[in-house]
């Protein structure tokens, strides 16, 4: 049975990471909205051009764009038999929107990765992904400095535009006022699981592949 897969969380909660992992082991495409949009800058594409000053703000794109982009995504082969969506939905209106979209299939998993405001902005001042090979590097424990050069392959270490302090915080009050309610959205399904995300990553990793494993086995029943 397919495995579709929704993993919230605040930004910095270890989403991304986790998700990388956990989508590799279960064989499923792992769909980063931010990383799409991303891609969608670089290659100045019209979404891109729409979404730039958006995202730069720390502030959210609009739900139409969104949407439209995790259709089309989802309507790919290689979604059909499973997926993982990391940063998708956003807002309850997205919530809505994937329920129609995935009408019809296997019940959605959905965990959330939950870390408080401080350690937030702690690890997100302090996050930084390589140039060159786009890994994420380790967040120095506090009071360690922030290492310049990948330590896989050497590249140079560059911060996220909407990494800076101010825009952190913005981004923490848009999840606030605009994702956290998702929260109230699905938190009464049975196949809700929240998950401990203030661990070491191997801790969160292993409470999440066992929240997806107890979720999954309630998941394919009567519909949501
Ligand atoms: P992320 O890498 O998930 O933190 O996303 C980076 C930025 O992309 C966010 O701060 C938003 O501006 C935009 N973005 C990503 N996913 C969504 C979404 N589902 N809805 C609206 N904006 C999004």
């Amino acid at each position: 049975m397919p495995l579709n897969l929704v993993l919230l969380g605040p930004p910095g909660a270890g989403k991304g990471t986790q998700a990388k992992k956990l989508a590799a082991t279960r064989h499923i495409p792992h769909i980063s909205t931010g990383d799409m949009l991303r891609e969608a800058v670089a290659g100045g594409t019209d979404i891109g051009l729409r979404a730039r000053a958006v995202m730069e703000k720390g502030q959210l794109v609009s739900d139409e764009i969104i949407v439209g982009v995790v259709r089309e995504r989802l309507a790919k082969a290689d979604a059909q038999a499973g997926f993982l969506l990391d940063g998708f939905p956003r807002t309850v209106l997205q919530a809505q929107a994937l329920d129609t979209i995935v009408a019809g299939c296997d019940r959605l998993v959905v965990v959330d990765i939950a870390v408080a405001d401080e350690e937030l902005v702690r690890r997100l001042t302090s996050r930084r992904v390589c140039s060159q090979c786009g890994t994420n590097a380790d967040v120095p424990a506090p009071g360690q400095s922030v290492p310049a050069q990948c330590g896989r392959c050497g590249g140079a270490l560059t911060q996220r535009a909407d990494d800076r302090e101010e825009v952190i915080r913005e981004r923490l009050r848009v999840y606030a006022r605009d994702t956290r309610p998702l929260l109230d959205y699905y938190r009464n399904r049975p196949t809700f699981r929240p998950v401990n995300g203030a661990q070491a990553p191997e801790a969160v990793a292993s409470d999440l592949a066992a929240a997806v494993d107890d979720a999954e086995a309630k998941a394919g029943g009567e519909v949501a």
